[in-house]
């Protein structure tokens, strides 16, 4: 193939770019309109009560730990098969990340894993469960939401790879990913390579209005405008009989996370399309499925799994590096997903070595993410599947 194939790429369409045009034509370049608009279709769209639209994945992390109150001194639980924000969001705050294993299986945080870290512990050594919908598969929250609550943790759902993505609960229902049903809070992002596109970009969902209104605030510098809440006096404020039109409190340690409104045009007008991009992203993965089934070399993420939202599509594979180098030479541009988190240089220096989590340095070892977004042609999926094959024969 002449064009390189990423491993994943945004798709943008005159529809988005009009958006974008239309509200930098507006009144408004950052928090207008298309805010609101925007958090109130994502939250329909996940089936959650709240959403908070934020500067980055990232940024939405660091503020579900700042509203959670995660502290120094304070241990939270992650998997090591992330990108390292999910773990990084705890130090911002001064906690301390332990690790649990992954599931060999499913790649996802491990259950027993974490239940054993639990248990090796006095309660209330840990505050908290960061779950991660690791390559767009759900982790089962209900089982870690039972867990949870033996040990008094919040729990924040990852959903960066799994917007669309369920799961089904042991009374048969959908539960979709980020719809607070059994976390505190969930977030999203919308950089490129995610399945909603908005440059940078981020969301917090929630169904706890304590929860959302301290989200709100410290987005906007701990700044309120809500009177209400205010605690300096009217007087004070420089009113009469009321908090004049000027008066606003800043009441915590906030920080400025806003997305601007053209950021949000772009998110809305992806979003309309969400549901075209994941059925093309399904169909991909049944396609790489059944072109890999059986062959000795190559190991799937168990199989084509219901309400999996399929961000990656990651194998396991003998020689690794010399099918990267191969699908290179072939203009494929795979890629690894991810370096274990516990043996990134930073998180060595708490004493985290190899050996710790064997079943994701075993993954480490052969995983390889191959091209998966909506935009990759059949033609240039043939040519994937072929030149893995050709790589092993
Ligand atoms: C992308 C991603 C993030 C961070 O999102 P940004 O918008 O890039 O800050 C966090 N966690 C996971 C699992 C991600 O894939």
């Amino acid at each position: 193939m002449e064009k390189a194939i990423p491993y994943g790429r945004q798709n943008i369409t005159p529809e988005d770019i009009e958006a974008v045009i239309t509200t930098l034509q507006s009144d408004y370049l950052t928090q207008g309109p298309m805010i609101a608009a925007f958090e109130e279709a994502f939250a329909h769209y996940i089936g959650s009560r709240y959403a908070v639209a934020v500067a980055n994945g990232t940024a939405a992390l660091h503020l579900c730990a700042l509203a959670l109150e995660v502290t120094p001194g304070q241990k939270v639980i992650t998997t090591p098969i992330t990108f390292a924000a999910s773990a990084n969001c705890v130090r911002y705050c001064g906690g301390e990340v332990v690790f649990a294993d992954i599931d060999p299986e499913t790649y996802l945080i491990d259950y027993d894993s974490v239940k054993k870290l639990l248990e090796a512990s006095p309660q209330g050594t840990y505050q908290g469960i960061i779950p991660v919908d690791f390559a767009g598969r759900a982790v089962d929250l209900e089982k870690f939401k039972a867990l949870a609550a033996q040990y008094n943790l919040w729990i924040i759902e990852d959903s960066c790879h799994s917007p669309g993505g369920y799961f089904i609960d042991s009374e048969g229902n959908q539960q979709n990913c980020g719809n607070g049903a059994f976390a505190e809070l969930a977030i999203f992002s919308f950089h490129p390579v995610k399945h909603i596109a908005s440059g940078e970009g981020g969301m917090i969902t929630t169904n706890d209005k304590k929860l959302y209104d301290r989200l709100l605030q410290l987005r906007t510098h701990g700044i309120t405008k809500n009177d209400t809440l205010y605690t300096n006096s009217i007087e004070f404020a420089g009113g009469d009989t009321y908090y004049p039109g000027w008066y606003m409190e800043m009441q915590t340690l906030g920080f400025n996370y806003r997305l601007t409104d053209f950021q949000a045009a772009l998110g809305l007008s992806q979003l309309k399309r969400a549901d075209d991009g994941l059925g093309r992203r399904r169909a991909i993965a049944a396609q790489y499925e059944q072109a890999f089934k059986g062959l000795p070399f190559i190991k799937g993420q168990s199989g084509v799994v219901e309400g999996h939202a399929y961000h990656l599509y990651v194998i396991e594979v003998e020689d690794r590096l010399g099918l990267y180098n191969y699908l290179r030479t072939q203009n494929i541009f795979a890629q690894i997903h991810y370096i274990p988190c516990h043996l990134m240089p930073y998180y060595r220096q708490f004493g985290w070595k190899e050996g710790d989590k064997p079943f994701a340095e075993q993954y480490y070892k052969h995983c390889i993410s191959l091209p998966m977004y909506p935009t990759l042609t059949d033609e240039e999926l043939q040519f994937v599947i072929d030149t893995v094959i050709r790589y092993y024969s």
